[in-house]
């Protein structure tokens, strides 16, 4: 089935992201059973206060680990939160409303400086992707 985000001009879908941050988050992947888990770890360049990316034009050369979502790579909608505006506009649901339910503002921490030994112990519950 064709996803309704490929109708979508860049405009449309540059504002179709609330600034949630959840996607900038830190993921840990199982790898016997590839289990994702999200933690409350903020990539270095997420602003903790708008939850919008600090490099967001430049983010993949920064941040090489960061995938960026795109007409042409809707596989990442798979691991997205199921809260996320293009996951549901993919379903054919309107996004969601309340943002400050969703912001990652004010419950994460910046993953810089924390050991990637310490990784698991950030591992949240608040966050589901299937
Ligand atoms: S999870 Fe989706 S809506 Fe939230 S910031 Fe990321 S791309 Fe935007
Ligand atoms: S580089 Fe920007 S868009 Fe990518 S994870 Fe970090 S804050 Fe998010």
């Amino acid at each position: 089935m064709t996803s309704p985000l490929l109708s979508l001009n860049s405009q449309q879908w540059e504002s179709l992201c609330d600034g949630c941050g959840r996607c900038c988050l830190v993921k840990l992947q199982d790898e016997d059973t590839d289990e994702l888990y999200y933690t409350n770890l903020a990539c270095e360049f997420l602003d903790h206060n708008t939850c919008r990316c600090t490099e967001y034009p430049d983010r993949h050369n920064k941040k090489p680990e960061c995938v960026v979502l795109s007409k042409q790579n809707l596989d990442v909608l798979e691991w997205l939160p199921t809260t996320c505006a293009y996951r549901r506009f993919d379903r054919g649901e309107a996004p969601l409303q309340n943002l400050a339910e969703i912001s990652v503002r004010n419950r994460v921490v910046c993953e810089k400086g924390i050991h990637p030994d310490l990784h698991e112990d950030h591992i949240i519950d608040w966050i589901d992707y299937n």
